[in-house]
Parts: structure tokens; sequence; C-alpha cells
């Protein structure tokens, strides 16, 4: 039979705890250095190194089996797969932030205002429920920063401590969705007996760090 394999972040901040996670759960792999996949030598997988954007839609596709993912990157890319386990780590939260000396005080201010964000479905999602009309403007990268140069009026993005939003003088300003890692497969794959043991694994790890 041929091995599951597993697509888990190939550096940033959910790479360490995949990692770790999957040793605690006493699979014996190589770490990561130049090669996109490992074989693990004592369990039926391998494990895929990626950039995290592309884990849910290989899941989708089947491309691999499983995969360890915020459940951001899930909910924005759509994809269509299976929440297996949520895994306590890459907590965070993703909000709207507008500048300190803004006049938006409640989420119909937004309405007519541009807001940056590298979330464009996740955003439009909430401003569809709200029946808020703006402008989203999509930006890879140093979100954040677009107000101070009247890109946008406000920004929609990741936050954990909120430091990165003080040092641009932004204020959080609605609470859209808290996101963890999550343990995704395939449609269908919950019924392998290799992922029972796996996700048996790593809820006996996940209890053991209680
Ligand atoms: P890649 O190179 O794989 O595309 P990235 O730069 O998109 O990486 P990271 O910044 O490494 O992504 O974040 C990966 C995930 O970690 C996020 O999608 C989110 O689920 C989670 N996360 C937890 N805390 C934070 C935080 N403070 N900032 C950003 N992401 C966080
Ligand atoms: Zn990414």
């Amino acid at each position: 039979m041929k091995n599951l394999k597993i697509a888990i972040q190939k550096s940033g901040r959910l790479n360490e705890k995949s990692v770790q996670l999957l040793k605690n759960c006493g699979l014996n792999f190589e770490n990561y250095k130049s090669s996109l996949i490992t074989t693990v030598s004592n369990f039926p997988l391998e494990i895929l190194f990626l950039r995290d954007d592309d884990i849910p839609e290989y899941v989708q596709d089947g491309i691999a089996d499983l995969g360890i993912v915020g459940e951001n990157v899930i909910v924005e890319t759509e994809a269509n797969v299976r929440y297996l386990q949520r895994l306590g780590f890459g907590k965070c939260s993703l909000k709207i932030a507008v500048p300190s000396h803004s006049d938006a005080k409640e989420p119909a201010d937004l309405n007519g205002k541009a807001i940056a964000t590298s979330y464009p479905t996740i955003l439009k999602k909430f401003l569809d429920e709200q029946s808020i009309t703006a402008d989203i403007r999509i930006i890879s990268g140093s979100v954040e920063i677009s107000p101070a140069l009247e890109l946008s009026d406000a920004i929609f993005d990741i936050v954990s401590t909120g430091g990165t939003l003080r040092s641009n003088g932004l204020v959080p300003f609605a609470d859209v969705m808290t996101s963890e890692a999550i343990l995704i497969g395939k449609n269908g794959i919950e019924n392998n007996p290799v992922v029972c043991e796996l996700i048996q694994r790593i809820q006996s790890v996940l209890r053991a760090a209680e």
C-alpha cells in the first residue's frame, strides 16, 4: 500500500509546532532542510513541506491526504476538506482595525470605506453578513501600513498581541474570527486505519499537554 502523505508548513509560525507534534507522536523523520518530502521511518507516512497557503487545496485535491494548517487559511481558500482535529497551537484572531483617529464607531460606519487585507474571502463574508458595502483592497503583505499610506481607511488582518497594530497607529475595531492550527484530511480519509492511529496518537499528546 502507498504511504499516506501529510502536508505541513515548510517554514513560518506553524512549522516548528507541527514538526514537534509529529515527533511527540513517536514519528521518526529527518526535519526539512532542502527536500520537499521526507519519509517517516517507523510509520507509513510521508511529510510534504509546503507554503501554508497551498495546503488546503493540496489536501482537497488529494495530492496530500492530510495537512496541518491555520483555520484562517482553510476558510479563506474555501477548500472542501474534513476537519479531523483542532491542535491548540497557532492561535490568533482576525480583526478589522482602524487608525486611532478614525471617526468610525460601529461596523455600519465602514460603509463606503476601503479596507486592505490578505483575506478577502473571510472579510467579504463578514461584510455581507453585516450588510456593509466596502471596497476590499487585496494586499499580500504589510497590510498594517496601508492606512498611513492612505491606501485604505481600515485593515483586516491577523492580530495576536496587538503590538503591530499599535506601532502603526491602529486600534482593533471588530473581531471577525479566531483561528488555530487544524489537522485536515481529504474527504473519506478519516476511515483509513493509519489516519485513525495517527489521530489517536495526536489526541493522547494533546491530553498529556493539558
Ligand atoms: P508561508 O510562507 O507558509 O506562506 P505565511 O507568512 O503565510 O507563511 P505565517 O506568518 O508563518 O504564514 O503564519 C502561519 C499561520 O500561523 C497563520 O496563517 C495563522 O494561522 C497562524 N498565526 C498565529 N499567530 C499569528 C500571528 N501573530 N501572525 C500571523 N499568523 C499567525
Ligand atoms: Zn502563507
